[in-house]
């Protein structure tokens, strides 16, 4: 038969397959509350009425500034489902840069969690084409008097719908969400989801060698619902009948914790940044996960140390996984393949601190400066290209012009690719450090630090130097307490990385700055160091 690869197709399925399975969620107002894939279906047709009545025609773009959460997933559904395009703002962007964003996505209506209601006042007024703002919760917690023009309350709007609502039919290819990239250097750019892409990525992610979702599965996304579609598990989640968790805003070690315990959570998702907060948590108060099983660990490197402390000390698994806004978000897993398994331990925390293998659908090679394949031998390394149907071929609005290469996009990851197809990032393009004309990935180095016991954090970056051009500054946030001088850090290489990749230097901080979306932001601490003098041997 010929049908169209819809998002609505995968809500009704849950609706008809998993009516009972719950979807809990922690909400803003400081409640937990619980809920059912048949209720998020009727609430979601509800929505979509909201929607229609509000003006909201197909293609029109609905913004959300929202914690993953079951209103936000309604959204998800009504927006999409009814052929308008769900578009996520990031609310951890300054104001200026939510206002550019919505302008630029002629975003025409708004809603939000109230945490950001200081957020919304700020904006508000110097939006362009958002016309109705709702504030996503009840009446009860309606503010009395708002700077927000005609602010509407979420549940009098679904409490007042219609349920009756049939999911209209359309061709796959309409665009159905949009996320901007974080933009650490230049305007953020768009990046445009269609039906079709969203559903193959989808199928793809719930795989067993990529993401493993199943209607066995309790699965809390730390990861934003505002960051790449929370690397698609709202949607995977309702493909298989999964049990959804949402955190809400609670994000610290204990409140995560907690919620993994009371709810049963079988398998997480989430950067590296918000796992040390729980791994702390979980370390000073000799705490254990008696029900998770997995987690899935990606947006930037997962240092080896954070995998061993969840593999041997807490029996979680770690699946390490990549990829960018650009691809849907899902590139490669490092899920093992039957022979690994004769690895000794050290051995296989190597492999699986590769970012694994390509996800069928997704088809990568690495290139040479001049644009030669280089050989998938685990050594070569080079720009890395992807190319499928869930990847994109331009950017909303055709900003910044075509941006493939004979038909490949391009990441700006530098990475090898090894004979059994695992791919390892060892730098962006941008964070490589050369260093008399030879590449050190940062990655690396980087790993090894987080490895010594009293190191919190650790970026390294490229310092100028007179003779070698760059050589590698390390920077580091130390644990709470703990203590390590700048000799013993660097003694701390020895043996573990060729001698010449050895850090020049150390500085110790009291941060490391982040971006948006939980990520190190390199640029800043290269600005900031940009005079740093070296030390002369
Ligand atoms: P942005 O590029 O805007 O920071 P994305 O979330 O799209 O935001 O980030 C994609 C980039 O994140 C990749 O190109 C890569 O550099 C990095 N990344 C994602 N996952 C991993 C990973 N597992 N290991 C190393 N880097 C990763």
């Amino acid at each position: 038969m010929q049908q169209q690869l819809l998002i609505s197709s995968l809500l009704i399925h849950a609706e008809r397959h998993h009516g009972e399975q719950e979807v809990v969620s922690r909400r803003v107002e400081g409640d937990v509350h619980r809920s059912t894939y048949r209720e998020l279906a009727v609430r979601s047709r509800r929505m979509a009425n909201v929607l229609a009545a509000r003006g909201i025609a197909p293609g029109d773009r609905v913004a959300t500034l929202a914690w993953n959460g079951y209103r936000h997933m309604e959204l998800y559904y009504a927006a999409s489902g009814s052929g308008a395009v769900l578009h996520t703002l990031n609310p951890r962007l300054h104001p200026d840069q939510v206002v550019w964003i919505a302008d630029h996505a002629e975003d025409q209506i708004l809603f939000f969690d109230l945490t950001f209601l200081p957020l919304v006042e700020a904006v508000a007024s110097r939006v362009k084409t958002i016309k109705t703002f709702v504030l996503m919760t009840d009446r009860a917690h309606m503010p009395a008097a708002s700077k927000v023009p005609d602010l509407l309350c979420y549940e009098e709007l679904v409490a007042d719908a219609s349920d009756n609502f049939d999911w209209p039919q359309f061709d796959e290819n309409t665009a159905s969400s949009l996320c901007y990239t974080s933009g650490t250097t230049g305007h953020p750019k768009g990046v445009l989801y269609s039906h079709r892409s969203t559903m193959l990525h989808t199928y793809a992610a719930a795989l067993p060698d990529a993401l493993n979702c199943s209607a066995r599965d309790t699965i809390l996304p730390v990861v934003p619902m505002f960051h790449v579609n929370a690397w698609g598990l709202p949607y995977a989640a309702c493909m298989v009948g999964a049990k959804l968790v949402f955190p809400g805003p609670f994000l610290d070690g204990k409140s995560l914790h907690d919620l993994f315990e009371s709810e049963a959570v079988t398998v997480s998702a989430g950067v590296p940044t918000v796992w040390q907060g729980l791994l702390a948590h979980v370390e000073s108060n000799d705490l254990k996960f008696s029900t998770m099983r997995r987690t899935i660990i990606g947006g930037s490197a997962c240092p080896p140390a954070m995998m061993r402390a969840f593999q041997q000390r807490y029996d979680v698994q770690v699946l390490h996984a990549w990829g960018m806004t650009e691809i849907s978000p899902l590139g490669t897993a490092c899920t093992l393949k039957p022979k690994h398994h004769l690895l000794d331990e050290d051995e296989r925390m190597a492999l699986q601190a590769k970012q694994g293998r390509a996800v069928f659908g997704v088809d990568l090679k690495i290139v040479s400066e001049d644009g030669r394949e280089l050989p998938r031998d685990g050594k070569a390394s080079g720009e890395l290209l992807v190319r499928g149907p869930w990847v994109i071929a331009k950017y909303f609005k055709g900003e910044g012009g075509n941006p493939l290469v004979d038909s490949w996009f391009p990441t700006g990851d530098v990475s090898t690719i090894d004979a059994d197809g695992f791919m390892q990032i060892t730098d962006r393009s941008k964070d490589v450090i050369k260093s008399g004309g030879e590449w050190i990935g940062s990655i690396d180095l980087e790993n090894v630090a987080m490895a010594h016991p009293a190191v919190a954090m650790a970026a390294c970056i490229g310092a100028k130097h007179p003779k070698w051009d760059e050589r590698p500054l390390l920077l580091v946030v130390k644990k709470p307490g703990a203590a390590v001088t700048r000799n013993e850090l660097i003694e701390f290489y020895d043996g573990k990385i060729a001698k010449w990749w050895t850090p020049d230097d150390v500085v110790f901080l009291d941060a490391i700055p982040l971006g948006a979306t939980g990520k190190m932001q390199k640029n800043k601490l290269r600005e900031q160091f940009a005079d740093h003098e070296l030390p002369t041997a």
